[in-house]
């Protein structure tokens, strides 16, 4: 089914449509992973219990612990692969399947590579944990039909029009945003300029090619398009084009949507709309909003969320909890029931205002649960501290251009207390003392310590994170040792 039909669907139609796609799935797709098919057995259920979006909620959650590899089992998340052999078709394809192999067979035909299209894994992505070991992705031949459909989705969600001219700023990486952007762009033929990121092309090349070109699109991790914005500003560059700016890869604070806003002013973009995307690699694609105040748009026909409690359980629509993601129309990788980590206001069936689609939509403000648990959440001086709240915290303060957050041992002795540093790069020509103040106040009211702040110029800062060298900026970093 077309976008523009499916997503104007009344919610019955949707979730009538969803039931029988579980259908498919659950009986005839799922039982080809060994994860899942050892999951089934575990729990004494049966893949044909699985009729509805009520029969989901029968089958236990998954996470990350489930999938990603670790020194002991490297490859654990291939067991998530969909991997038939003959045995198994036999026993769950289909009958419609097991007939037309059955007719490939007898005409002679090469059924196999018919199989292989739809279940051999093709490309890769890797997720970029910063404290797990990455795990793999894998798509097959059908699958990059799928993420085509859905990349072009998130372009015509946007109102991406076809003359525009795309710049994609995002890293060249087996990541998702690069390639979404790359499928998107290539199957609806923008021209577009896969740039790679500033590793790869150069920041001058890239905020050049946005001039030139006269680009209508940028994508970009919301923190590089900063760095390369003010660059542009420096250089009074004429961005006057520049209509659609999307976000990937991070999270985007309100406080720095406000200073992109107040810096593309400055290149001559008065009308530019920010739109974020909300993605996992597990998930295999992005969803995104169609205004800078609605929610993400999801495809019910690719996936099934649901919205859980801390003891698990479904809560109604517009209450908020954790995001859990059930794949519903892939081969290769797939995911049923898995904890996203994703803490979301709420998922929402109401009609969009903006764009009149009637497709889920996941609230706009998302706070990373596994941030919390993994490293954001950290001892020091014996105190837990949300180290997650810097990052609104400081995008917030106009007068902050970047900084980075240190973590040591006083002396880089292992049993001396901890310390915490603040570098800050401050805009030109502004009080330090009094910014230091500020700071000061705005850091302690949200996290309840006192960081030593430490003035250093906007090239040391940028060098420190690695805006031009790494896939991550490196915000906070832990430099006390392990253990
Ligand atoms: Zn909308």
């Amino acid at each position: 089914m077309d976008w523009l039909t499916l997503s104007h669907l009344a919610r019955t139609e949707i979730e009538a449509l969803q039931n029988r796609a579980i259908k498919k799935f659950f009986h005839h797709e799922l039982p080809y992973s060994s994860f899942f098919r050892e999951l089934f057995e575990k729990h004494k259920l049966k893949f044909t219990d699985i009729n509805n979006l009520e029969d989901l909620q029968k089958i236990p959650f998954t996470s990350k612990t489930d999938l990603a590899p670790t020194a002991e089992d490297p490859g654990k998340s291939r067991r998530f692969i969909l991997q038939p052999d003959e045995k198994l078709i036999k026993k769950f394809a289909p009958k419609t399947k097991l007939l037309k192999i059955l007719g490939q067979k007898i005409a002679g035909l090469d059924y196999k590579k018919n199989l292989e299209w739809e279940y051999k894994p093709v490309h890769l992505h890797f997720t970029t944990g910063r404290s797990a070991l990455p795990t793999a992705v894998g798509y097959t031949s059908r699958d990059l039909v799928t993420i085509k459909k859905t990349a072009r989705r998130l372009f015509q969600t946007m109102g991406i029009p076809s003359d525009a001219v795309v710049v994609n700023s995002f890293p060249y990486a087996p990541h998702l945003a690069f390639w979404l952007t790359y499928f998107a762009t290539s199957s609806l033929q923008l021209t577009t300029l896969q740039s790679g990121g500033g590793k790869i092309l150069g920041t001058p090349k890239i905020i050049d090619a946005i001039e030139k070109l006269k680009a209508k699109v940028v994508t970009s991790i919301p923190g590089y398009f900063y760095h390369i914005l003010r660059e542009a500003v420096a250089q009074k560059r004429n961005w006057s084009g520049l209509e659609f700016v999307v976000f990937g890869g991070e999270r985007v604070s309100e406080g720095l949507r406000g200073k992109v806003k107040e810096l593309l002013k400055e290149v001559g973009a008065f009308n530019t709309k920010i739109l974020a995307t909300y993605a996992m690699t597990e998930g295999k694609t992005a969803w995104v909003q169609c205004s800078e105040e609605t929610g993400y748009h999801t495809y019910p026909d690719m996936e099934i969320f649901e919205v859980v409690d801390e003891n698990g359980n479904r809560v109604p629509e517009n209450t908020p909890g954790e995001l859990v993601y059930t794949s519903l129309n892939w081969r290769g990788t797939v995911m049923v029931r898995y904890r996203t980590g994703d803490m979301i206001q709420g998922l929402s069936w109401k009609t969009c205002p903006h764009c009149g689609r009637t497709v889920p939509q996941i609230s706009k403000d998302i706070q990373r649960k596994c941030d919390f648990k993994e490293f954001r959440l950290t001892k020091v001086k014996g105190e837990l501290v949300n180290l997650n709240a810097f990052y609104p915290v400081l995008s917030g303060i106009k007068d902050v251009d970047e900084w980075q957050l240190e973590i040591s041992k006083v002396n880089n002795d292992p049993y001396e207390v901890d310390e915490m540093v603040l570098y800050i790069a401050s805009k030109p020509k502004v009080d330090f003392e009094a910014l230091s103040r500020d700071i000061n106040r705005k850091v302690l009211s949200e996290t309840g310590i006192t960081p030593k702040i430490v003035q250093k110029n906007l090239n040391e800062v940028l060098q420190m994170i690695g805006m031009e060298s790494e896939l991550k900026e490196k915000r906070i970093v832990d430099k006390r040792p392990k253990g």
